[in-house]
């Protein structure tokens, strides 16, 4: 099934703000197994959104729009589509009780009425955190339609409350599909040492996704239930796992971060951070995960030389001697957040992030330290010249995670 995405609203055209509905839609579809083949964005102009469906039934089994469906009067988008495709609206009344119920206490205005009319025939999406109703109908000429709201948290909520069902409906067989994590090899790389064997695969397929380092493999059969689709992914999995290896850090797993708090867990043990050229990026990472508390000691910015010297006793001679972006100062970050805090692991980054260099090193040159009771380690990085300062703090976090991940699991560290 062939799907184009058409997104409505003027202020998408202006660029007041970003596309994110046709992100969040495009990924759901195609974990679904629909294919997209096309994205439109249109203006709150029905002219221009009826031209915009007259190309999109053409070329596409499925459209599915986004934004539009409010009270106000430029949300145009279920009347203009109910004129394209000659589909009469009932007035759908669980539609109007689950309005009333929003407004309950508040006074609601007679125009809000106009979102609970919805095609006859069509499969309504009830909103969960918003007002207006989304559905999906199949139109006279064979058109599936799809209509979902623009606020993204209603968009998502409304994927996962019956437009995902929805979807599936439409086809025969279903989609499953795992993710291999991978950190360490660049998607080039992996692509070069896998590219024949995705090239082969058709049932269940194998595709590479890049992001800050990391490089997700996903996965994905079409089969008529789940045990045989996981009988058809189970043998490439297990392909894959032979030729990437320990730069698997899991499957189906969200981070490395919570590889490490699941590894660090398991074992009963903690970390700690000091951090100068991350500011801080560890610590709130890990700190996102629920249950982070289980295992983090805490974590310090050392961002100055002072600060090194006065949170974490750093020696000022070492720091003379050596500069801030050195080995022995990630060495003795690492060694002395470990101690300070009471931690089996202390991480220690120092680094330059860049634009501006230090005149010693390129931008992008990280040291990461890691101390535990018995040793401490140290990995000199480059995390590339031309990569921007978000980039090299991003991957010089996941670095620190995956020496960790590494270390807790008996793994060599790279
Ligand atoms: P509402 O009930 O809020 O009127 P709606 O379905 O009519 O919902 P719009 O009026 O088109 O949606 O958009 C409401 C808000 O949702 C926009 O102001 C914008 O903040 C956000 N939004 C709309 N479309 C998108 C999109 N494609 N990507 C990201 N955000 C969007």
């Amino acid at each position: 099934m062939n799907a184009e995405i058409i997104s409505v609203g003027t202020e998408l055209l202006l660029g007041n703000i970003v596309n994110t509905d046709a992100r969040d839609l495009a990924v759901a579809l195609s974990e679904l197994g629909i294919n997209v083949y096309w994205q439109t964005v249109v203006g709150d102009n029905p002219e221009r959104l009826s031209a915009a469906l007259e190309i999109a039934r053409e070329r596409a089994d499925l459209i599915v729009t986004t934004g539009g469906l409010g009270p106000t009067c430029d949300d145009l988008t279920k009347q203009t589509i109910a004129d394209f495709f000659g589909a009469e609206l009932y007035f759908d009344r669980r539609a109007e009780t689950e309005l009333r119920e929003f407004f309950a206490g508040r006074e609601m205005t007679d125009n809000n009425l106009r979102q609970c009319w919805l095609p006859v025939g069509c499969t309504p999406f009830y909103n969960t955190c918003g007002t207006a109703p989304g559905c999906g109908f199949r139109a006279g000429d064979g058109t599936v339609v799809m209509m979902l709201p623009g606020p993204p948290k209603e968009l998502k909520a409304m994927l996962d409350h019956g437009g995902q069902d929805f979807l599936r409906s439409l086809s025969g067989s279903q989609i499953w599909s795992h993710n291999i994590m991978t950190f360490g090899m660049g998607e080039s790389a992996i692509e070069d040492k896998l590219r024949e064997r995705m090239n082969a695969l058709k049932n269940p397929t194998l595709a590479p996704y890049a992001k800050e380092g990391e490089v997700r493999l996903r996965v994905t059969a079409r089969a008529s239930g789940r045990e045989a689709a996981e009988m058809l992914m189970a043998p490439v999995i297990g392909e894959v796992r032979a030729v990437l290896g320990d730069i698997i850090y899991g499957i189906d797993v969200p981070s490395l971060e919570a590889v490490v708090l699941r590894e660090l867990r398991a074992r009963n043990q903690t970390f700690a951070a000091a951090e100068s050229c991350t500011g801080g990026l560890i610590a709130k990472r890990f700190t996102d995960l629920p249950g982070a508390s289980a295992v983090f000691r805490g974590g310090v910015t050392v961002y100055t030389n002072e600060a090194k010297m006065k949170l974490l006793g750093l020696d000022p001679a070492l720091l003379e001697t050596h500069g801030a972006v050195s080995r022995p100062v990630a060495e003795a970050l690492a060694r002395s957040v470990r101690e300070t805090l009471g931690a089996d692991y202390g991480i220690g980054v120092t680094g330059l992030a860049g634009p501006d260099g230090d005149g010693l090193h390129p931008v992008g040159t990280v040291f990461v330290g890691l101390a535990s009771a018995q040793s401490v380690e140290v990995w000199a990085l480059s995390l590339g010249e031309r990569s921007d300062r978000a980039r090299i703090r991003a991957l010089a976090a996941n670095h620190a995670f995956d020496l960790l991940r590494r270390k807790l699991t008996g793994l060599p560290l790279l």
